[in-house]
């Protein structure tokens, strides 16, 4: 079946199958084959799954802040050996996967910090004249691990599983956002170290919140007064208005543009949006999913060019989409990718005025950021 704008669809399939604890664990194989898939059963002495913890209102900033004290215990970079991303090839050995291989996968996280089985009542609260009082850390907290192979990386990895991350990206917010008690869904990859990464097999997550995030609140708030003072999509008209600038243009798609915003925060930040108006990944078309994996990886490729003299640069990259509510409109997908890496070596600190006042100050220029990453392309 073609879509409406021509692209075929995503050629694999998925098979939902149960870990120890009830989990689910969701493969994603890049082709669909004929016959049972994925039979291979958890084995381990798991006991119950995770359950939520809490949110706490900062009665000075009207901000929810989760209390998830059990993610102390968490696994923390463990030996390639003892990495619980891999397949289970060993039977003695086994992992968070239970088959001996797979393209893709995605479970809920052992160790999440939204939970949907909420155990007890959430602790007592403050003196209702402060704020309502706490309330469990619902949601879902997936992982979604995109090889097999430990040392791979995602700037190396075949078109088709590019494609397949997407599907998984898609599915997964179609299917968290139907939830009612999701408030938004954000899709994320943490990559190096350096930037607190506890598990180097590659990676990425997807968090459903309860509550519309801060800086998802903050953009809203923005977009309701543009529409109240325009009628427009306030980043539909960023989007147009850096195309037609063109001065922090990154690169052009069919489906999709990238570029420096005016105010970059970051020592390197570029954005990503659908041509189209979409509110999240799950609206993208076939065309659009099956162009959207190249051009990241191609933007991810430029970031790790940006600093001469070394060829791996660690990001984040998040999908920033519409929340579920009412406030859906207010928001289209868009994607923000940056790095705290100012120099080989040297990290963006978040210092005081950025921890303590969230004032930033960026050492560089948007536009000097722009030009290195168009420099930076083949
Ligand atoms: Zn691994």
């Amino acid at each position: 079946m073609q879509s409406e704008s021509g692209g075929s669809p995503w050629p694999g399939q998925v098979t939902v199958r149960e870990l120890a604890d009830g989990r689910e664990i969701r493969y994603f194989d890049d082709r669909a084959t004929d016959g049972p898939v994925h039979e291979a059963v958890d084995t381990r002495p798991l006991g119950e799954p995770p359950h939520a913890g809490e949110l706490r209102l900062d009665v000075l900033t009207g901000e929810w802040v989760t209390i998830a004290g059990h993610r102390m215990n968490r696994t923390f970079l463990p030996s390639a050996a003892d990495c619980p991303l891999d397949a289970t090839r060993d039977p003695a050995r086994p992992t968070e996967v239970p088959d001996v291989d797979y393209d893709v996968v995605v479970f809920a996280n052992r160790f999440p910090s939204y939970a949907p089985l909420v155990v007890g009542p959430a602790s007592a609260g403050h003196p209702e004249v402060l704020g309502p009082p706490d309330r469990p850390a619902t949601g879902h907290c997936d992982v979604i691990v995109f090889s097999s192979d430990h040392q791979a990386s995602v700037v190396d990895l075949p078109a088709e599983r590019l494609r397949t991350i997407v599907e998984a990206w898609a599915q997964r917010t179609a299917e968290l956002s139907a939830d009612p008690t999701v408030a938004e869904v954000f899709v994320f990859e943490n990559s190096g170290e350096e930037i607190g990464v506890t598990l180097s097999h590659p990676h990425g997550q997807v968090y459903a919140y309860p509550v519309v995030p801060p800086r998802s609140a903050q953009l809203i708030e923005r977009a309701r007064q543009y529409r109240a003072a325009t009628g427009s999509n306030l980043l539909a008209d960023v989007l147009a208005a850096e195309l037609a600038e063109r001065r922090r243009v990154v690169l052009r798609g069919e489906h999709f543009s990238a570029y420096v915003p005016r105010a970059a925060r970051w020592p390197v930040e570029v954005h990503l949006a659908p041509h189209r108006d979409v509110p999240d990944l799950a609206a993208l078309d076939d065309a659009e999913r099956n162009e959207l994996g190249g051009i990241y990886q191609e933007l991810l490729r430029r970031v790790n060019r940006f600093h001469p003299g070394i060829d791996r640069v660690p990001y984040i990259s998040g999908w920033h989409q519409a929340p579920t509510g009412e406030d859906r409109k207010l928001g289209r997908l868009h994607l923000q990718l940056f790095s705290l890496l100012r120099a080989p070596g040297k990290l963006k600190y978040l210092a005081g005025s950025e921890s303590g006042m969230g004032a930033w100050i960026n050492d560089t220029t948007p536009e000097r950021i722009a030009d290195r990453l168009r420099e930076v392309g083949v």
